[in-house]
Order: C-alpha cells, then sequence, then structure tokens
C-alpha cells in the first residue's frame, strides 16, 4: 500500500500577496484580487524597483486573476472544474 500526502489550496486561501524591501524591510501588502496602483519604487526609502517591471507585471496579473477566479469559484457551484494548487508542505505519511 501507498499513502500519498499532498497539501492543496483554493485560489481563495491565498489571501494576499507580500513585497518586502531588501534595503529597509518596508512591506507592501496586496489583497488577492486587487492591486490598485503600479509600484515602481519602495513607499519608504525610495529605491526604484523598475528593474523588475516586468516581475512586478506579472505579479499583478497574477493577483488580480486569482481574485477573478477564487470570486468564479466561490459563486459557481455547478462548474465542472475546482482549481486547486498543490504547496510545499509535509509529506511524510
Ligand atoms: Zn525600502
Amino acid at each position: 500500500m501507498t499513502i500519498e500526502k499532498r497539501t492543496v489550496i483554493n485560489p481563495s486561501d491565498v489571501l494576499a500577496v507580500e513585497l518586502e524591501c531588501s534595503g529597509c524591510k518596508h512591506r507592501i501588502v496586496r489583497p488577492s484580487g486587487q492591486w490598485l496602483n503600479a509600484i515602481h519604487a519602495c513607499p519608504n526609502c525610495g529605491v526604484s524597483w523598475s528593474y523588475h517591471r516586468d516581475v512586478l507585471s506579472r505579479l499583478q496579473e497574477i493577483i488580480v486573476n486569482l481574485g477573478v477566479i477564487s470570486h468564479q469559484q466561490s459563486t459557481d457551484s455547478k462548474s465542472p472544474l475546482r482549481i486547486r494548487f498543490e504547496i510545499a508542505g509535509d509529506n511524510k505519511p
């Protein structure tokens, strides 16, 4: 017999994404489904994050789309599709 343990989460389990400035450790939290405005620099120390503009743009898309998917799954109980994410966890049986 093989026992396999996996840890999965629903899109609605992701509440927010956190960005931390590696210089001053200031943190920005964007709730799932919301991004509000573009981030070009640390709002605390002012260091430019424009070099990572592409990553921030992709992250924005992920967070906004995660909110859309989470809302869709929570309001469409008859959907033939359930989306979950597998995450790292304690895989010991
Ligand atoms: Zn900073």
